[in-house]
C-alpha cells in the first residue's frame, strides 16, 4: 500500500458552509494508496506515533484540495487573448476555425496531451470540458484524462446548424458518436461524459431533443450547454425561433432542464427564468474571466444563489483568458464589485473545490480531504512569486491570504499538483 504524509499549512472545507473550514497551520495529509486518510493537525499525528522524517515538509507552503474547473473548452488554448469582438463573431471569427482543426486526428490528439498537462499545472485536477464536434476529439481527451489517473468530465459538441460545413454533426450522427462515446468512457477510471450540444443556437430542437434522450437513458451522465451569455444573442435566438418564450425555455421544452445540466453563464436570465432553473435543479456555471474579456455582461452571484440554484466556477479558455482558477477567482471577486457585492475569498476557494465539487454532482468522491476522498491536492508557494511573498506576510488570517492570492497570484504559485496521491506535476527547484 503506498503511504504519503505531506505537511504543510492546510486548508479544506468539511462542509457545504464556506465559513466552516479547516485551517491548521501545520497540517499533515496522510494519503493511503490514492485516497484520503486522515487530515489534521500534525501535533495530533505526532501524539499517535508518526515520526517526522516520515513526512514530505513544506513549512512554507499552503495545501489545498485540487483545483475544479466547471466549465473549459479544450480545443480554444491556442485563440485565448484573440482580439476584438463579443460572442457571435467570436465564435466565427475565431472559435470555428481553430475547432476545424481537431479533424485532424493526430493535431488533436497532441492538443489534448498539452491540454491535460497545461491543467495540472495550473493546479485544476478535475475539469468539465468542451472537445470539438469530432467525435475522436473527445476519444484522445479521454485517453489523456486516463493516463495521468484524472478526474475529467467531457462531451462531444453536437452542432447541426449555423456553422461551418467541416464542423457540423447531424441529428443521427451527433447522437451515434454520443452513445459511442458514452459506452466507451463513461464511469471508466474517473471519467465522465456529458452531453454537449454548444448552444440553441447550433443545435436543431430536434437535436437538442436527442441529447435530452441520450441523458434520460443514461442517467448519471451529465448534460453541458451555454444560457443566456450575451444580449446580441438573445436577440438571435428570438430570431430564429418563432414562438420564442425565454432562452432557457428552450432548452426546458428540449427536456434538457436537469439537476445534472451545467449551464454556462446565466447572465441575461429574467426572474422567472431564473426560478424556473432553480424548480429543475439546474447548475449554473460562473465564468467571470471570459464574462469579462466577451463583454458578455455580469453574472448576478447573489441573485442566483439566492434562488438556490447550484453555482459552479470555470474558466471557459479560450474565451476565458486563464486557465488558472485562481486568476479566475480574482475576476469572481472584481465581476461581484461591480455589483456591489464584495465575494469572500473564503467562498471564491470554497467555489473553487468543494463547492465545484457539490454543484457537480462529485462531493461524495473529491472536493475537500476529507477520509476517504480521492487525493487530489495542490501546494501553494507563495515564496514563487515575491510581490505576493510580500504581501502574505502581512497577512494575520487565512483568509487574508487566500484573497492576496486570487488577487495577486495565479498558476505560477502551484508547486505540486498531485492527482489520485501521485505526483502529476512539480515545479523545477528554485
Ligand atoms: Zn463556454
Amino acid at each position: 500500500m503506498k503511504q504519503r504524509f505531506i505537511r504543510a499549512r492546510g486548508l479544506h472545507f468539511p462542509s457545504p458552509v464556506f465559513s466552516e473550514f479547516d485551517y491548521f497551520d501545520d497540517a499533515i495529509l496522510h494519503i493511503d494508496n490514492g485516497y484520503v486518510k486522515r487530515f489534521d493537525a500534525a501535533q495530533l499525528f505526532f501524539n499517535d506515533g508518526l515520526h517526522e522524517d516520515a513526512c514530505e515538509h513544506h513549512p512554507e507552503m499552503l495545501l489545498l484540495p485540487g483545483l475544479i474547473d466547471a466549465h473549459v473548452h479544450f480545443p480554444q488554448v491556442e485563440i485565448i487573448a484573440s482580439f476584438g469582438d463579443q460572442l457571435l463573431d467570436w465564435l466565427q471569427h475565431y472559435t470555428f476555425p481553430a475547432e476545424a482543426k481537431f479533424a485532424d486526428e493526430p493535431y488533436a490528439r497532441a492538443a489534448a496531451v498539452e491540454f491535460v498537462d497545461l491543467l495540472l499545472g495550473h493546479g485544476t485536477t478535475t475539469a468539465f470540458t468542451y472537445a470539438t464536434s469530432h467525435r475522436h476529439s473527445a476519444d484522445v481527451l479521454f485517453e489523456a484524462a486516463y493516463a495521468k489517473s484524472m478526474r475529467l468530465v467531457t462531451g462531444k459538441v453536437m452542432m447541426d446548424r449555423n456553422a461551418p460545413s467541416d464542423l457540423v454533426d447531424s441529428l443521427a450522427t451527433g447522437k451515434a458518436d454520443s452513445e459511442y462515446l458514452i459506452k466507451k468512457w463513461h464511469g471508466r477510471g474517473r471519467l465522465g461524459y456529458a452531453v454537449t450540444p454548444r448552444f440553441a443556437g447550433t443545435s436543431t430542437e430536434q437535436q437538442l431533443h436527442s441529447a435530452a434522450d441520450l441523458a434520460a437513458a443514461y442517467p448519471d451522465i451529465w448534460v453541458q450547454t451555454h444560457l443566456s451569455e450575451n444580449l446580441a444573442e438573445l436577440d438571435w435566438l428570438r430570431s430564429l425561433h418563432s414562438d420564442f418564450l425565454d432562452y432557457f425555455s428552450l432548452y426546458e421544452r428540449a427536456g434538457l432542464a436537469t439537476p445534472r445540466s451545467v449551464f454556462g453563464h446565466c447572465i441575461h436570465l429574467s426572474d422567472n427564468e431564473l426560478v424556473r432553473l432553480a424548480e429543475t435543479g439546474g447548475i449554473a456555471a460562473f465564468c467571470p474571466s471570459s464574462n469579462l474579456f466577451l463583454g458578455s455582461g455580469l453574472f448576478p452571484l447573489p441573485a442566483v444563489r439566492d434562488k438556490g440554484i447550484p453555482i459552479a466556477i470555470g474558466t471557459d479558455v479560450g474565451a476565458g483568458t486563464s486557465l488558472s482558477m485562481i486568476s479566475t477567482l480574482g475576476d469572481a471577486y472584481r465581476v461581484c464589485q461591480l455589483q456591489r457585492f464584495s465575494l469572500d475569498p473564503l467562498e471564491a476557494f470554497y467555489m473553487a473545490t468543494m463547492g465545484n465539487a457539490r454543484a457537480l454532482h462529485l462531493d461524495d468522491r473529491i472536493g475537500n480531504f476529507c477520509a476517504g476522498k480521492e487525493a487530489d491536492f495542490v501546494l501553494l508557494n507563495p515564496s514563487r512569486n515575491p510581490q505576493v511573498a510580500r504581501r502574505v506576510n502581512t497577512c494575520q488570517q487565512i483568509r487574508d491570504e487566500l484573497f492576496c492570492y486570487m488577487i495577486l497570484g495565479d498558476e505560477r504559485l502551484i508547486e505540486q499538483t498531485s492527482v489520485s496521491g501521485d505526483i502529476q506535476f512539480q515545479q523545477e527547484p528554485v
